[in-house]
């Protein structure tokens, strides 16, 4: 890429950072730093609106900042995701920054998946999600190029594919809870989040009206070992299967204590982003939470499971608010997980693409190639 031709693009990416634009009047950010048989890079901004607002402790949050991404190469079209929900550290200003910062144009072979995406993790440290935006844009790429979507590359079977669950989150006021409850109808697992004061009652109020089994995120809420063992011994007697992050991330000697003593399984989600915490995870945890946008994106992901296969450990597959298009990429590993919490892109009111289907609770991977998402 040349001096010229990188302002101007850093220029765009700033533009779009100060003032998002719809998709339709877009005409993207493409760089033109690509001619045929070079990896062609382009990005926009995307507001994801959720449909339900995010009760946080002293706010809300109904909106989600996401940059959608696409590479082309040769005519063919990958495309990708970066979301970042505020906790990550992430935003839309730090992923154009980042996507504009690379130069894909040196590559002319998509198929040097190694070298392309070691080079777009040393160009910054962290840059997790952005980096995950151009794995998944490689990865679908390279699956329409031959044809096949990557759970038949990876040598998967659809048909292994777990249920995925479905978030609720405590409501005081009982028709809003009974709502809820009633939107989780079609999935065999509900999640429920915990640690924030309600703990009890979300799942009294929730096996009132149903026996569905459950599985929970406690967000790092217990901070006491014996608490967390009571509540691990109530949660096993109603059918629960498991539960991640029991504690902050930091007690790692509490949670092993914990994991000596549990019924359930322990999950760790905040305590590991990629794949040399695979290791870390192992000395307190039964298993590992993935999610593409911790794990900089699929290939690292499918580092990871197998990693952790390897060590014993059990697994899950999780997302944030993404459309269909990362929750799809992140599909196609779920034939190798115990558990998934695919929900992100039901969880928002603008999803740009069609892909994953939840069929009788079930992830259901689209047999189309690549990522196997199609643009609405
Ligand atoms: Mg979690």
């Amino acid at each position: 890429m040349n001096r010229r031709n990188f302002l101007k693009a850093s220029a765009l990416g700033l533009a779009f950072a100060a003032s998002p634009i719809s998709l339709s009047a877009a005409g993207e950010a493409t760089r033109q730093t690509g001619r045929s048989g070079r990896l062609n890079l382009s990005f926009e901004p995307y507001e994801l609106k959720l449909r339900h607002a995010f009760n946080l402790a002293r706010s809300q949050r109904t909106t989600t900042p996401d940059v959608q991404v696409r590479i082309e190469y040769d005519g063919i079209v990958g495309y990708g995701e970066a979301s970042m929900p505020p906790y990550l550290g992430e935003s839309v200003d730090s992923v154009c920054t980042f996507l504009n910062s690379l130069d894909l144009a040196q590559f002319s072979d998509p198929f040097r998946l190694e070298e392309i995406l070691q080079y777009v993790d040393s160009v910054a440290e962290n840059n997790r999600a952005a980096k995950a935006s151009v794995d998944i844009a490689l990865h679908d790429l390279l699956g329409k190029i031959m044809g096949q979507p990557w759970y038949k590359i990876w040598g998967l079977s659809p048909e292994k594919a777990p249920n995925t669950s479905f978030t609720i989150s405590y409501d005081a006021d009982p028709a809003e809870m009974q709502a809820k409850i009633d939107e989780t109808k079609p999935f065999k697992v509900v999640k429920v989040k915990m640690g924030v004061g309600h703990d009890k009652e979300t799942v009294e109020a929730l096996r009132k009206v149903s026996d569905v089994a459950i599985c929970v995120d406690a967000n790092q809420g217990w901070t006491n070992k014996e608490e967390a063992l009571a509540m691990c011994e109530w949660l096993a007697e109603r059918n629960c299967m498991f539960v991640e992050q029991p504690m902050p991330k930091e007690m790692i000697e509490e949670t092993a204590w914990l994991r000596a003593r549990s019924p359930l399984p322990l999950i760790a989600d905040e305590f590991l982003q990629r794949l040399p915490d695979v290791i870390r995870a192992a000395e307190a945890y039964d298993g590992i939470n993935i999610k593409l946008m911790k794990s900089t994106g699929m290939h690292e992901a499918y580092q990871m499971a197998t990693l952790a296969r390897g060590l014993g450990m059990r697994l899950m597959l999780g997302c944030m608010t993404e459309t269909s298009c990362a929750v799809t990429a992140a599909a196609q590993l779920s034939p190798m997980v115990d558990w998934a919490d695919l929900d992100g892109n039901l969880l928002i009111a603008n999803d740009r693409f069609d892909g994953i289907k939840i069929i009788d609770g079930k992830v259901t991977i689209p047999d189309r190639p690549g990522i196997g998402v199609e643009l609405l």
